[in-house]
């Protein structure tokens, strides 16, 4: 049974990443992932410009002129760059272009009108309110690394940059399956023995989160020909990701469809919830992922193995944000395992605080409601008391 570490490093050992390239405009490349270097193609800002609204001049005309000069003309934003007259302030806009001859910018609070020209304040500054070309970035500067996410932040700056297309890494094609007898879909009514099944959406609409191109396999019974058959008919995926029959039981026939048809690279993790967790290659393209039954361990899965899987497909690293948080009640457990205890994280008094939810069940899905992060249990720890320091995931 591997730990979380090194099962991480198998997976990480064993993708085949992408290796097709979009070409996206900027506003379809949200959430997707640079496929080369992104660069700059002009400097940030463009040209020196004021950071005010005021009246630029030369500082050297004030020591002369004892801090009172007539102002003539303006610059605006959009105009083009002006030359200042020797001796005169020029009306500037904050972003306007600076005019030549100036290098400095009052704003225009400070400034006191005297006898139809402005008195300017003693204690300006060479340079004060200007905004230098290229003191944020410069043309042919890299602003992204080959396999970073792109956020509607990212977007901006590369459009501030002037980019308009680029290169993204092709959405990985996903195909997801459901198995189990009991399992029936919510709306159609329940037999006796029978339950909703939940997985699969949740899998499918993280999936989406993540960029992917998602198939909805269904749901499947517990029998190795049907399943075997819907993967033969399934060519072309990236990722297969199943859900349930991936234990020890009679009826956990994923582990030996995957068997027989790929590469099993691990069956078993230590961690609770999720030890039945497996990972594997069909065919030189495919991953697989059979994920537990039990809908939090479902859950539990899919962030600590599936996403930084498709993050590594994509040449990247998925963000892991750990924090030190204060725990607010008591959880007494048997060491063993590494543990992901669903929990509400919130901040009192600049602290970060963590409440371990009841109901820890991997079956019990109600504490999902207040849950937006996980405390980490280490293997060997048998808990923690209220007021003790913990390991925290935050979720958003
Ligand atoms: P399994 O991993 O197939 O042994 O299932 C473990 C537990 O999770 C059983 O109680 C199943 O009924 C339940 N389960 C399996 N698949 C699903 C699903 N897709 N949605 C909800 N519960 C499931
Ligand atoms: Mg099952």
């Amino acid at each position: 049974m591997l730990t979380l570490p090194e099962a991480l490093a198998a997976i990480l050992a064993r993708i085949r990443p992408a290796a097709t390239v979009d070409n996206a405009p900027l506003a379809h490349a949200h959430g997707r992932f640079a496929a080369r270097r992104l660069v700059a193609q002009v400097d940030n800002p463009a040209f020196d410009n004021s950071a005010m609204d005021g009246y630029a001049l030369a500082q050297h005309d004030l020591t002369v002129h004892d801090f009172v000069l007539p102002v003539v003309g303006e610059s605006s934003c959009g105009s083009r760059p002006q030359t200042l007259q020797p001796g005169t302030a020029m009306r500037i806009f904050t972003g306007a272009p600076l005019p030549a001859g100036a290098d400095t910018v009052v704003m225009q609070e400070d400034v006191v009108p005297e006898a139809g020209r402005m008195r300017f304040p003693r204690e300006t500054r060479t340079g004060n309110q200007v905004r230098r070309r290229g003191e944020d970035f410069h043309a042919g500067d890299t602003l992204y690394e080959p396999g970073r996410r792109l956020s509607a932040y990212d977007l901006a700056l590369l459009s501030a940059a002037g980019v308009a297309q680029l290169p993204v890494w092709a959405r990985p094609r996903v195909l997801v399956v459901a198995t189990g007898n009991e399992l029936v879909a919510p709306g159609e009514a329940l037999a006796p023995g029978q339950i909703y099944e939940s997985n699969r959406l949740a899998t499918l609409l993280q999936l989406e989160a993540l960029g992917a191109d998602v198939v909805d396999g269904g749901t499947v019974r517990d029998d190795p020909q049907t399943l075997r058959a819907l993967l033969a008919a399934s060519p072309d995926f990236d990722f297969i990701i199943t859900s349930g029959g991936a234990s020890v039981g009679d009826h956990d026939l994923v582990k030996q469809v995957f068997a027989e048809i790929g590469e099993i690279s691990f069956w078993k993790a230590k961690i609770k919830p999720g030890k039945p967790v497996a990972f594997g290659r069909v065919g030189e393209r495919a991953h697989f992922f059979a994920l537990p039954g039990n809908p939090v361990s479902s859950l539990v899965t899919f962030k600590l193995f599936v996403e930084p899987a498709l993050y590594a497909w994509h040449h990247g690293q998925a963000p892991a944000l750990e924090l030190s948080a204060t725990a607010s009640n008591d959880f007494r457990r048997a060491p063993g395992r590494m543990e992901f205890l669903r929990a509400r994280l919130w901040s009192a008094n600049g602290e970060m605080r963590a409440e371990a939810l009841k109901g820890q069940g991997s079956h019990m899905l109600g504490p999902i409601r207040d849950t937006n992060g996980f405390i980490r249990v280490a293997a060997e720890s048998s808990g923690f008391t209220a007021g003790e320091r913990v390991t925290v995931l935050p979720l958003a």
